[in-house]
Order: C-alpha cells, then sequence, then structure tokens
C-alpha cells in the first residue's frame, strides 16, 4: 500500500512546481501581459471577429501543454474577438476597469488561498474585508451599526440586499400577493431575476412615471403608495436608481427616502454603476442623501475600476444581512462566530449566502492602498467630465441632437436625419461605428426611440477617445447620405 501511495504521489507533486519553474512560469506570464498592454495601444477596442479556432472540452486531456503555448492560446482565443477592455475606448454598456494592483491581489489571494469567510480561519482576510466594507459604509455616510458584504457583483449583491428587505418586512407567502414594490422601467433587469430567485415573482410590481430626466416622478410614488394602502394592500420597498445604466439618472434619494420614512417602506438604492461617484465632488453633489437607504449595492467592478468579480451590498443596519444569512453547523461548532457574540469579529459568511468563496478583499485593498484615493477621485471626476463635454459637443453637431445633460457620466444622443427614417439611419450610424472599431458604443430605446449612447468609466478612458467619436460621427453620419 505504501508503495502505491508513493507512486502516485510522484505523479501528484507535480501540481507543486519548483521554486525555478514558478519563476519561469511568471516570467513568461508576465511577458505575456506586457505584450498584450503593448497591443492595446493601437488594437481597436471592438472586433468581433478576427478569426479563432474556438475552444472546447476536447483540449483538455492527460497531456501536459506548454505554458508558452497556452499563453498564445489565450491570446488569440481570448483577448481577441469582442470588447476589448485594455484600451480606453470602451463606452458602451457599463464599462469595466481593471487597475493593475488589482491583478496582483488577485495574485495573492490565489496563492496563500488563505479563507476569508470565517475570521477563526484567517483574522486577517475577514478583517480585511470588514476593513473594505466599512470604507464603503462611510463614503456612503452609512452609521456605525451599518455592515455588508463584498460579492462576485452587482447582481449578487441585489439579490443579498433584496433578500434582507423581504425577511425585515416579513414579506412570507402569505403576504406576497399584497406586497407592492415601485420602480421605474429604468430600473436594472438583475432586480427582475432577484425577486425571481427570492421567491418574490408574485409581489405587486408598481412601475413609477419619469420625469423628463429619468428620475423617478415622487409625486406619483406617493399617489401609488397610498392607493395601494386605501386599498389594503402592502406597500413594502422602493428601489431608486443612484444612475441607471440606460442613462445614468439620478432619483432623488431624499425624496424617495422621505416618502420610505413616511410610509414604512424598505428604501433600496441601486448604486451598482454610480456609487462610487461619491468619490468625487461632483459626482457627491448629485448623488445627494444616499446615506437614507436601508440598502446599496455598488460595484467596485465598475466605478473603481476593479476587474470583473467585485461587487458590495451595504445595509445601513446590518443586523438585517445577519438575520437573513447566518446559519450554523455542527462540524463547524470550532469555529468562533458572530451568531454566538455579538461581539465576535466580522465573518463575511454571516453577512452571505456564500460559504467558500473567492478571497475578495486584495484585489481591492491593494489598488486602493497602493495609489491612495487621489487617482480615483480624479478619475471618476475626469469621467464627469468627459461626459458633460461630449454632450455639449454632440449636441453643436450638425444633425446632431443630444438627450437630457448627464447626472453622472453617460450621455445619450441621436442623429437625425434630414429625411429618411431616424431610427434606421442611427442603427447605420452604430454599425459604422461598430465597423471602425477603435471606440465602442451602444444604443437603447428611450420614450420608444431607438437612441445612441456613450458611457465613460474606465480609467483608461480619456479625453482622446471622446475626441476620437465626435470625429468618427461627423465622419459616419457624413457618410450615411
Ligand atoms: C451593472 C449594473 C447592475 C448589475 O451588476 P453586475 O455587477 O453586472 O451584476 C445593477 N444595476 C445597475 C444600475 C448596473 O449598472
Amino acid at each position: 500500500m505504501r508503495d502505491k501511495i508513493r507512486a502516485l504521489q510522484n505523479q501528484s507533486s507535480r501540481l507543486e512546481p519548483s521554486p525555478d519553474q514558478r519563476r519561469e512560469m511568471a516570467d513568461l506570464t508576465w511577458a505575456s501581459t506586457e505584450s498584450m498592454f503593448a497591443r492595446a495601444a493601437t488594437a481597436r477596442t471592438y472586433d468581433p471577429d478576427p478569426g479563432r479556432q474556438g475552444l472546447d472540452a476536447s483540449l483538455i486531456t492527460e497531456d501536459p501543454v506548454p505554458l508558452e503555448a497556452l499563453l498564445r492560446e489565450f491570446d488569440e482565443e481570448v483577448d481577441s474577438a469582442g470588447i476589448r477592455l485594455t484600451t480606453g475606448g470602451h463606452l458602451g454598456y457599463i464599462p469595466g476597469g481593471g487597475v493593475y494592483p488589482a491583478a496582483l491581489g488577485d495574485y495573492l489571494a490565489a496563492c496563500s488561498n488563505r479563507y476569508s469567510g470565517v475570521a477563526f480561519a484567517c483574522p486577517g482576510a475577514a478583517e480585511m474585508e470588514h476593513a473594505l466594507v466599512r470604507w464603503m459604509c462611510n463614503l456612503a455616510g452609512y452609521p456605525k451599526q451599518a455592515g455588508g458584504d463584498l460579492t462576485s457583483g452587482g447582481s449578487a449583491a441585489t439579490l443579498s440586499a433584496l433578500v434582507a428587505a423581504r425577511d425585515a418586512h416579513g414579506i412570507d407567502h402569505e403576504t406576497i400577493p399584497q406586497a407592492c414594490l415601485y420602480l421605474t422601467d429604468q430600473a436594472h433587469h438583475c432586480i427582475g431575476s432577484a425577486l425571481h430567485v427570492a421567491g418574490l415573482s408574485a409581489v405587486q410590481r408598481r412601475i413609477v412615471p419619469m420625469d423628463s430626466r429619468h428620475r423617478m416622478d415622487t409625486t406619483f410614488l406617493r399617489r401609488l403608495v397610498e392607493s395601494d394602502r386605501a386599498s389594503g394592500r402592502k406597500p413594502w420597498l422602493v428601489i431608486g436608481s443612484a444612475g441607471t445604466t440606460d442613462t445614468g439618472a439620478v432619483d432623488t434619494a431624499g425624496q424617495l427616502a422621505d416618502i420610505c420614512s413616511e410610509y414604512g417602506l424598505w428604501f433600496h438604492l441601486d448604486a451598482a454603476y454610480g456609487g462610487f461617484f461619491l468619490l468625487c465632488e461632483e459626482g457627491r453633489a448629485v448623488l445627494g442623501e444616499v446615506q437614507r437607504a436601508d440598502s446599496i449595492v455598488m460595484d467596485p467592478h465598475k466605478g473603481l475600476g476593479l476587474p470583473f468579480g467585485s461587487g458590495a451590498v451595504l445595509v445601513r443596519n446590518r443586523r438585517h444581512l445577519a438575520d437573513s444569512y447566518r446559519y450554523y453547523a455542527d462540524y463547524m461548532q470550532d469555529a468562533i462566530r458572530s451568531e454566538r457574540d455579538e461581539d465576535a469579529p466580522y465573518s463575511p459568511a454571516d453577512y452571505s449566502l456564500e460559504l467558500s468563496r473567492h478571497f475578495r478583499g486584495p484585489r481591492m485593498w491593494l489598488p486602493l492602498r497602493l495609489f491612495g484615493l487621489k487617482p480615483f477621485r480624479a478619475a471618476l471626476a475626469e469621467k464627469m467630465w468627459l461626459a458633460r463635454y461630449f454632450h455639449r459637443e454632440v449636441g453643436k453637431l450638425p444633425g446632431f441632437e443630444a438627450g437630457p445633460s448627464p447626472d453622472l457620466s453617460i450621455a445619450t444622443f441621436r442623429y437625425l436625419p434630414r429625411d429618411g427614417d431616424a431610427e434606421s439611419s442611427n442603427r447605420r450610424l452604430l454599425k459604422a461605428i461598430h465597423d471602425d472599431g477603435q471606440v465602442f458604443i451602444t444604443s437603447t430605446r428611450l420614450n420608444g426611440q431607438f437612441t445612441l449612447r456613450m458611457a465613460a468609466l474606465s480609467f483608461r478612458t480619456h479625453l482622446e477617445h471622446i475626441d476620437y467619436l465626435l470625429e468618427l460621427l461627423i465622419n459616419k453620419a457624413a457618410a450615411l447620405n
């Protein structure tokens, strides 16, 4: 038996490379990412079809493959087709980031593979995540009893928040049919899926009309809440936006909070896109009284420029998250956890559905501390000014109509041809911009109209990208006729 085990060990120990092998692997990977960054200087942001072989399960076999070949495969098959995030030209949807030290943070997290779910397993890891959650709570202006959790993204964070809102208000199988929630039709679609997953599909959804700047009309909100109360229903939840995905519109958090406290509703604020604009003065002036929300979702992988895989849920009173998520198992009896002792150190697992999870702290901790906050504040203010600049300039272009002045860093606009159908002109214009590929924008439908939009959020997006887009719009619009 010992011989058998030794023979297996001989094979399995290949999973632990020697220091020299590790060095070589790291050097090769570093060289590969450096050439990726160098390529980005001239690469198109969007390329639907640069010619790929495709990846499939047959590639995973018994045989080892040299790292050089795999890095080449990554370049050719992955860092090729679609939207490139290593350039600043991504102005579509809500652009992501990818600050370099975040990759090093992930590297540290993965090498140490410290378990961050329970403080007992790694006090430092849990503390790091707690510090990041606290920092975001402070940024939002939340009180001491606030808390939260680092999640994989905004959708997971939204699910967490809505489950806490459900439990805090005792929404169960009996009360669901009477429960009412209020949102606009600009609310992000992850809210619909969170409601579904949380067993809340049957809740009455009231679509509140918006003003001309796509913000929730609070007069209508009050009217809807009152009429639901009058007919014996149970108004439960208002979902406001601190930056909608479509237009970047920011609801007036203070007014929503007034109505929520008057009628005893949970106020959830979706700040997945807009939350980190709290870091700059321009953003704070727009976002208003976010601290009055009962729960807030923010995405560090958006405004903070982290790579994908970082969201956050914050609740004004962390007890609400703990009440929904804290569970206990006998096999964990050695771990000191906060369900037994309110003074026990913060354990992410007490505030989350997840138990074993990515150690998400270092990817955020490292960039924030290494750079300090100043460049992040500047990057966000820069994006707001870029959107204002684009809005001003596109409005001056012959034949173009600018949408409402941007609240944050998204601007909408349309091309209005002298004759012919506006929708088909805008579609053709968008196609021409995609064919060029140097910058990437997207479209949406607003008030029934096909509308173009540009969203500046990547830390890599600067004035030259916006100027390039403006130039491109002039040239491609001229070529339409
Ligand atoms: C991106 C976004 C979400 C969803 O977040 P993910 O991180 O993509 O899961 C929710 N709400 C708004 C306003 C967003 O912009």
